[in-house]
C-alpha cells in the first residue's frame, strides 16, 4: 500500500533518531505493515516479509493502537529455531494517527545475572539450612541431656562440627562473592606458582595423613604468572583438596607444574572415585555434587569448584577436567604465563 509521503517522512525521522540512539525499533503501520525498521532491528531479525514474526510483539501493537496509549512487555525472541532465545523488553507507542512505533531492548545479559543471582540466594539459603537447623537441635539435645555426661560430650562435639561447617559454609560464600564479581581485589603481582603450590600442599598434609593419602609434586621451576596469589593458592589448595577427600585410603595424589604452548599448567591427579562423564561439565556450579551425601560427609560446600573456575577465569585461564568412574581424575588449571610487558607495567 502507497503511503503518503509525510507518512513515509515521519517513519523515517523516527528511525534516524532511533539509530542514532543505536536503538532497535520497528515502525508499523494501521494495516501492522512493517514500513521503516532500525539497523538494530534488522539485526535483531524482528522483521520478515515485512510484519512482525512475533506473535506477542505483535499483540503489543495491537493494544498500543487500539488503546492509544503506550504498552510494553517482556518476551524470549528468536528470529529462527536455530538462534539462541534472547530475553527482550519491548514498548509500543503511537507515533502519528496513522503510525506505531515498537522499541525492543536485549535484555538477555541482564536477565541472566538476575537469575544467576536468583538462584544463589536461594541455594545459599538451602544451604545454610541444614547446619543452622542442626544446630538448634543438638543445643537443645544438649539441654535434654544435662544428667548424662556421654551424651553430652557427644552433642557437643556434633555441634562443634556443625557449627564449623557452617563457619567453612559462610567463608566460601564470601570468598565466591568476591570472587564472582570478576574482582581481583588482592594485590596483582608476579606469583611464582612452584612456591605457590608448595604452600597449597604444604596446607593439605595434614588431611592427606589423616587420611592416609599419599601426597607427592613435581614442578618444574621459576613458572611465573600475573595475578592475586591469595585466590590461585585457594584454586589450588581447593583441587588438593577435592583430591585427598575423593580419594580411598592408601591411594595418591599428585600435583605437577609445567608450560604447555606458551601456558601454565597445574594438575592435580587423583585415583579416587572418579565423575561421571555426563555430569563433569556441571561439577563447576555452585552448590552442585555428584553425590551430596559424601561431600556432606566429608565436609564439603558444594562451592570448592565454582571458586577454581571463577579464579581461572578472573586469572584469563580456564580449568578442566579428565575422569573416569572406578579409576581417578585430573584436574587441569591453565593459566596465561607472565609477560615481560606485564614485567614493565
Ligand atoms: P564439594 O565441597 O562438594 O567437594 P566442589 O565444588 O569442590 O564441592 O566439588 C563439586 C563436586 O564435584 C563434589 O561434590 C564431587 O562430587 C565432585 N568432585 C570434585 N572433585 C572431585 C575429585 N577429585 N574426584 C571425584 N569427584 C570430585
Amino acid at each position: 500500500m502507497v503511503k503518503s509521503q509525510k507518512t513515509k517522512k515521519v517513519a523515517a525521522d523516527a528511525v534516524a533518531f532511533l539509530e542514532v540512539l543505536s536503538a532497535a525499533g520497528v515502525i508499523l503501520t494501521a494495516e501492522n505493515e512493517v514500513i521503516d525498521q532500525s539497523e538494530q532491528a534488522k539485526q535483531m531479525g524482528l522483521v520478515a516479509y515485512g510484519k512482525l514474526i512475533n506473535s506477542e510483539l505483535q499483540e503489543l501493537v495491537n493494544q498500543a493502537r487500539a488503546e492509544r496509549t503506550s504498552k510494553s512487555t517482556e518476551v524470549y525472541f528468536a528470529p529462527n529455531l536455530r538462534a539462541a532465545k534472547q530475553f527482550l523488553f519491548a514498548r509500543a507507542t503511537m507515533l502519528s494517527e496513522e503510525l506505531v512505533i515498537l522499541m525492543v531492548e536485549d535484555r538477555t545479559e541482564a536477565k541472566r545475572l538476575e537469575d544467576v543471582r536468583h538462584d544463589f540466594v536461594e541455594n545459599i539459603s538451602h544451604e545454610l539450612k541444614t547446619p543452622i537447623s542442626a544446630i538448634s537441635l543438638l543445643s537443645e539435645a544438649l539441654q535434654i541431656a544435662v544428667e548424662d555426661p556421654a551424651a553430652v560430650k557427644k552433642f557437643a562435639v556434633d555441634l562443634n562440627k556443625e557449627s564449623k561447617r557452617l563457619a567453612g559454609l559462610v567463608n566460601r560464600i564470601i570468598e565466591l562473592s568476591r570472587i564472582q564479581a570478576g574482582d581481583l581485589s588482592g594485590e596483582i603481582r608476579k606469583v611464582d606458582l612452584g612456591n605457590l603450590i608448595a604452600e597449597a600442599v604444604d596446607s593439605n598434609l595434614f588431611l592427606a595423613d589423616r587420611r592416609n593419602v599419599k601426597l607427592s609434586f613435581d614442578v618444574v621451576p621459576e613458572v611465573y604468572v600475573k595475578g592475586d596469589s591469595e585466590l590461585l593458592t585457594m584454586a589450588i589448595k581447593n583441587l588438593i583438596e577435592n583430591a585427598i577427600l575423593y580419594s580411598e585410603a592408601n591411594s595418591q595424589v599428585g600435583v605437577g607444574l609445567k608450560v604447555e604452548s606458551g601456558m601454565a599448567e597445574i594438575t592435580v591427579t587423583d585415583n579416587g572415585i572418579g565423575i561421571p562423564v555426563d555430569q563433569q561439565e556441571r561439577i563447576f556450579e555452585r552448590f552442585y555434587r555428584v553425590d551430596p551425601s559424601r561431600s556432606r560427609e566429608t565436609g564439603g560446600t558444594g562451592l570448592g569448584l565454582a571458586i577454581v573456575k571463577h579464579a581461572a577465569n578472573n586469572h584469563g585461564g580456564e580449568v578442566a577436567v579428565f575422569s573416569r568412574v572406578g579409576l581417578g581424575s585430573t584436574f587441569t588449571l591453565r593459566l596465561p604465563l607472565l609477560t615481560e610487558r606485564d614485567q614493565n607495567d
